[in-house]
């Protein structure tokens, strides 16, 4: 590699404006001729960290931290002396010159560089494919079906990759990229390299915090296969440090000081169409500390925007609890009037989403009410359940008024009383304290003998003959488990599934409970499942769904009970009508189990 000349280096050292560096990682207040912030190298709460434009250094009274502009870049960004002056340079602008005179600074390997303008490349070429081919007339249909119009398909750098499987190479191999290099980039198939891993997709470049290319995420038009495939951990790539599309949303982040994090590439469009730019999402797999570390410094709010299902759900108390341990404000935008925020958008308008966004709830608020409806909270047993969930997120939560005003809302809103409450709380927190290994809020989930009932024995089925599980997830939902575990066994699956990743590690992985994960270790060595498997699998889909019918049933029955006690309105009639309709429709698909 040519090295890169003394006067690029000076150029960069003096050319880019350590401030605004800084403070693309941390928010800056000016004080006299310097500028201060919290340090975004450890965590803190006061500002301690020190810049001093006129020398181009700063410096951190916490940690200790300090150096010059391309340190910091260094050390933020985790690249050499050489990535660092060729990535400040193309950010401002220089033109880097090389040359062979300068023996101080022999830049390192560069791969990632080179594999970044191979990804850039490629997405240009999928952006050309889709928007000026004829055969890319569905692909666009589709996007503007979603309501997904040009502009924004363009700053997303929304493409297509092509059906014929030997493109990609034959394209790249004529651009004179060698075999080898190809072969490493993660575009190909490990064991065919001249097979493109991905095919007849949409395509969804992934970028870095500059808007380099570094991955993709790939939605299926036709035919089988899972939704969304994505790229996995490549050498310019970490698929958990890196957040879809925060490039184009980290400005408004800064100016909201608040981040929308939906569920999938598809809802982060969406929002940033409506306007509400401040949106970005975890990459196919539940958020992980390194990605709430990147919104840290800019944001003091986070809005959790995923699916209301059941896995949703579950995504949704994981990242409450994380984002807590960092500290954030968390509110939870709970959508209505479609099934995502695409929908949104297209049948009600932007003004409808912004609204709903701007009606998110606290996230105290919103697991009361989840935990309401998980567990039926009219009996004690149920108040204890829902309550004792409820503790592994006051558990986490960072101050003690906080902790507090969160008892009170459960005191309140389940009609519990306060002494009880705080006892059962305490309780629990010296019944932790004696179990160190249960102070995992993951695993301390109870420990109970899990008895290994229909549903459960449906799921060990599945788990041991991994092939159904695509049959089985559009047969059902978690929502049709009556039996807790089953219902977690699902959810797992379901979470596998969607990081395309259905493997036994992983399910085993997903299943924070160590009986549950002894259950399913045993069910898979012994074989006991894998006998007469797909008629087991049968009939248990038919009884699980013909059960949760029939609970649905007896719900709707009870609700049309008590509103035909209640005064004659309008508004009461209307909602019987709704609830004896939804109650028609139950019984005739109940029709269809009946033998
Ligand atoms: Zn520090």
């Amino acid at each position: 590699m040519p090295r890169i000349s003394r006067q690029t280096i000076d150029n960069v050292i003096s050319r880019v404006d350590i401030v605004s560096l800084v403070g693309e990682y941390t928010r800056l207040e000016k004080k006299g001729a310097d500028y201060w912030g919290c340090c975004p190298f450890h965590n803190e709460k006061t500002a301690s960290f020190h810049v001093i434009p006129d020398r181009k250094m700063y410096h951190c009274f916490g940690c200790g931290a300090g150096g010059t502009t391309i340190s910091f870049y260094m050390e933020m960004e985790k690249v050499t002396y050489p990535e660092a002056i060729m990535a400040l340079a193309k950010k401002t602008g220089i033109e880097i010159i090389y040359d062979g005179n300068d023996v101080n600074y022999v830049p390192e390997d560069n791969k990632k560089d080179q594999y970044k303008e191979l990804y850039t490349r490629v997405a240009g070429s999928f952006r050309y494919l889709l928007t000026s081919t004829e055969q890319c007339k569905e692909v666009r249909d589709y996007l503007s079906g979603r309501g997904i119009n040009e502009e924004t398909a363009e700053k997303f750098k929304l493409g297509y990759a092509p059906r014929d499987r030997f493109w990609l190479k034959n394209f790249l191999r004529k651009k004179n990229y060698s075999e080898e290099f190809l072969n490493e980039s993660g575009l190909f198939s490990k064991k065919n390299p001249d097979v493109a891993f991905f095919s007849d997709r949409l395509m969804f470049p992934i970028c870095d915090r500059m808007g380099n290319v570094v991955a993709f995420s790939g939605r299926i038009l036709n035919g089988d296969g899972p939704k969304y495939i994505n790229s996995s951990d490549l050498i310019q790539y970490k698929k958990g440090e890196t957040l879809f599309g925060f490039h184009l949303a980290k400005q408004s982040i800064r100016q909201q000081k608040a981040a929308i994090l939906c569920e999938g590439n598809m809802d982060v469009i969406a929002y940033h169409q409506a306007g509400i730019t401040w949106a970005t999402a975890p990459l196919g797999t539940a958020l992980t500390e390194e990605q709430l570390k990147i919104l840290q410094p800019l944001a003091d709010t986070l809005f959790l925007s995923f699916d209301g299902d059941g896995a949703g759900q579950k995504a949704t108390f994981k990242a409450i609890l994380l984002a807590q341990k960092y500290n954030f404000n968390v509110r939870i935008i709970r959508l209505t009037g479609g099934k995502d925020p695409a929908e949104i958008l297209l049948n009600l308008g932007a003004e409808n989403l912004s609204n709903q966004v701007n009606s998110a709830i606290l996230d105290s608020t919103y697991l009361l009410s989840v935990l309401a409806d998980k567990y039926d909270i009219s009996t004690p047993e149920g108040k204890k359940r829902a309550s004792m969930e409820y503790f592994q997120y006051v558990e986490v939560l960072q101050s003690d008024i906080q902790k507090e005003t969160c008892l009170e809302q459960l005191c309140e809103t389940y009609q519990l009383k306060p002494e009880a409450v705080k006892a059962d709380f305490e309780n629990r927190n010296s019944a932790l304290k004696n179990e160190p290994q249960r102070n995992n809020p993951e695993k301390s989930v109870e420990q109970v003998i899990i008895k290994p009932n229909a549903e459960v024995r449906a799921m060990l089925a599945v788990i041991s003959n991994l092939d159904f599980f695509p049959t089985l997830r559009n047969s059902l939902t978690a929502d049709d488990f009556e039996d807790a575990t089953a219902r977690d066994m699902f959810i797992s699956l379901e979470e596998c599934y969607r990081e395309d990743s259905v493997t036994l590690d992983n399910i085993i992985r997903h299943c924070n409970n160590d009986s549950l994960q002894r259950l399913i270790t045993k069910a898979v060595t012994t074989d006991e499942f894998t006998v007469n498997s797909e008629q087991t699998l049968n009939d248990s889909v038919r009884l699980i769904k013909k059960n949760s019918l029939g609970r649905h049933k007896e719900k709707l029955m009870n609700e049309i009970r008590q509103l035909s006690l209640m005064q004659n309105t309008l508004e009461i009639q209307q909602k019987l009508e709704s609830l004896v309709a939804e109650k028609m429709s139950i019984d005739s698909e109940l029709q269809k189990y009946k033998e």
